[in-house]
C-alpha cells in the first residue's frame, strides 16, 4: 500500500490552494478512504482510510485543479482544436451559439435564467437518451447545503433547477449515479468540475464512470463563494440564521430572481438578488481557487448554459435598466429576456449540437441562434472578467513561486 497518489494531491493541488472541492478523487478512490470534509470555508479531501494496495495515483491523475486539458480535450471529445484566428480563441470549440428558454412556463420559472438546462435534462430523460442526470440539489439534513443529486424524472430535475452559488462535491453524484445501476447520464458541472470530469475522462483507467456518462453540461462560472457567504448573506439580509433554514434559493421567481429562505416555522424571507448586488456581495466570499481560475464559460462541456448580461440582443445587465417601448418591439429577444430571462446556450460537441436541434424541433425549448459577430461580441465580453479580476493574484502567486493553475491548449 502506498500512499503516493494521495500525497502528490494533498500537496500540488490541496495544499497549493488550487483544489477547487468537485470529489472527483474521493468518488475514484478504489477503497473510498478520500472522504469531502464539510466546513464553512471549503470542502477539503482528507485521507480517511487506507490507500489501496499497490501504486494507486487515482486521485492525483483525475484532478484539474494543477493542469486543465483543453487542448487534448477538445480533439477527443469536440473532434478538433479551437480555431485560434477566430471567436474560438477566446470562446473554445464552438458548433453553435444561441439564447433561448423553455417554452414550458413551469419549466421556465423554475429555472434561474431561462430554464434551457433543466428543459434540455427533462427532455433527455423522457426521451431516454439518458437514463438519470446528476444535477446540484440540497442535503435533506442540512438544507441550506448543496450537494450532488441524482434525477430521474421531470419532478426530481425541477427540484434541482436554480443556481446553487456554494461549492460543494458534486462529482461525488457520479459514484452514486454508476453505484444505482444508471447507464446513460448527464452531469451539471462549473466549468473546473468540467475539467476533472474530462481528465478522468481521456484515461483509461475509470471505464465504469466514463462509460455511463453522455453528457457533460457546465455553466458559466464567475466563482463559487464559500458557504459562509451565504450564512452572512442569511444574516444579514434576511436577519435569519442559517440552522433555521428549510428551504433555500438564491434564485428564484421573476427574473433576473429572488434570494429567499424558508425558515422552518414556515415564513418566507426573501430580497432582491442580482438587483440588490448579491454577486457582488458574495464576491466577498470568492475562495481562493476561484482566484486563480481563467475559466468562465465551460470550454471542456459538451453544452454550455449561462445568463446572457452583455449580449448584443440583450438589453439586460446589472443596472437593470428597463428596455425602451421601441427597443422592445425591435426584437423578440429582447422581450423574452425583459420577460423572464434567457439562457445563453453554447453547443461545442456534435451531440450536444444534435440534442439542442432534436429539443428546438420537439419544441421544449425556443432557440435564438446567434450571428458570428454576436457570438464574438457576447463571449469576448463575458471573457473578459475574469481576467480583470483574477490576474493580480495569479502575478501575485507567481511572483511569490506559488503553484497557478495551467492551461494547456
Ligand atoms: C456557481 C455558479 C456561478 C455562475 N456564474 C455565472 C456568471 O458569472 N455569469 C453567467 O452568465 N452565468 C453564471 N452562472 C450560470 C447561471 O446562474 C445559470 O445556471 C445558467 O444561466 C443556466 O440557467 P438555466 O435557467 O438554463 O438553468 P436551470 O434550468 O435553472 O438549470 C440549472 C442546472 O444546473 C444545476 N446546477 C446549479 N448549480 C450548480 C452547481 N453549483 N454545480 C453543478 N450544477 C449546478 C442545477 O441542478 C440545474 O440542473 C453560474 C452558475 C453557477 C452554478
Amino acid at each position: 500500500m502506498s500512499q503516493e497518489g494521495f500525497d502528490k494531491l494533498k500537496k500540488e493541488c490541496i495544499d497549493s490552494g488550487l483544489c477547487f472541492e468537485c470529489g472527483l478523487c474521493a468518488a475514484v478512490c478504489p477503497p473510498k478512504a478520500i472522504e469531502m470534509k464539510h466546513y464553512e470555508w471549503g470542502n477539503n479531501p482528507e485521507l480517511a482510510g487506507k490507500c489501496a494496495d499497490g501504486e494507486c495515483t487515482k486521485c492525483f491523475r483525475v484532478c484539474a485543479a494543477k493542469d486543465v486539458l483543453f487542448g487534448k480535450t477538445e480533439e477527443t471529445f469536440f473532434g478538433r482544436k479551437r480555431d485560434m484566428n477566430t471567436f474560438e480563441k477566446f470562446g473554445g470549440v464552438i458548433r453553435f451559439s444561441a439564447t433561448g428558454c423553455a417554452t414550458d412556463p413551469e419549466v421556465r420559472h423554475t429555472g434561474v435564467s431561462g430554464g434551457v438546462a433543466s428543459a434540455v435534462l427533462i427532455h433527455a430523460l423522457e426521451k431516454g437518451i439518458i437514463d438519470g442526470c446528476v444535477l446540484a440539489g440540497w442535503d435533506e439534513k442540512e438544507p441550506w447545503r448543496a450537494r450532488a443529486f441524482v434525477a430521474r424524472n421531470r419532478k426530481e430535475v425541477l427540484a434541482c433547477s436554480g443556481s446553487k452559488y456554494q461549492p460543494h462535491p458534486q462529482l461525488l453524484g457520479i459514484r452514486e449515479a454508476y453505484e444505482t445501476g444508471l447507464k446513460k447520464i448527464a452531469v451539471t458541472t462549473t466549468p473546473c468540475h468540467a475539467g476533472s470530469l474530462r481528465r478522468m475522462m481521456l484515461e483509461g483507467d475509470f471505464a465504469e464512470y466514463t462509460g455511463i456518462i453522455r453528457l457533460v453540461i457546465s455553466s458559466f462560472c464567475a466563482a463559487h463563494w464559500a458557504l459562509a457567504g451565504t450564512r452572512w448573506l442569511l444574516k444579514t439580509w434576511l436577519g435569519v440564521e442559517m440552522e433555521d433554514v428549510k428551504e433555500l434559493r438564491y434564485r428564484t421567481g421573476t427574473f433576473p430572481g429572488t434570494f429567499r429562505a424558508v425558515t422552518k416555522d414556515g415564513t418566507v424571507h426573501e430580497k432582491a438578488f442580482v438587483r440588490s448586488g448579491g454577486v457582488a456581495a458574495l464576491g466577498r466570499f470568492t475562495p481562493e481557487e476561484c482566484r486563480v481560475c481563467l475559466e468562465k464559460i465551460g470550454y471542456s462541456a459538451d453544452l454550455v448554459f449561462g445568463d446572457t448580461w452583455g449580449h448584443p440582443g440583450n438589453f439586460m445587465s446589472f443596472d437593470m435598466t428597463p428596455p425602451a417601448k421601441e427597443l422592445l418591439e425591435s426584437d423578440e429577444r429582447i422581450r423574452e429576456a425583459a420577460a423572464k430571462g434567457l439562457s445563453a446556450i453554447l453547443c461545442r460537441s456534435g451531440f450536444a449540437t444534435k440534442l439542442i436541434d432534436e429539443c428546438r424541433r420537439d419544441g421544449c425549448i425556443k432557440v435564438f441562434e446567434n450571428t458570428a459577430e454576436e457570438t464574438e461580441k457576447f463571449l469576448k465580453h463575458v471573457t473578459s472578467e475574469k481576467t480583470d479580476w483574477y490576474t493580480p493574484w495569479i502575478e501575485a502567486r507567481k511572483r511569490r513561486g506559488m503553484p497557478v493553475r495551467n492551461y494547456h491548449l
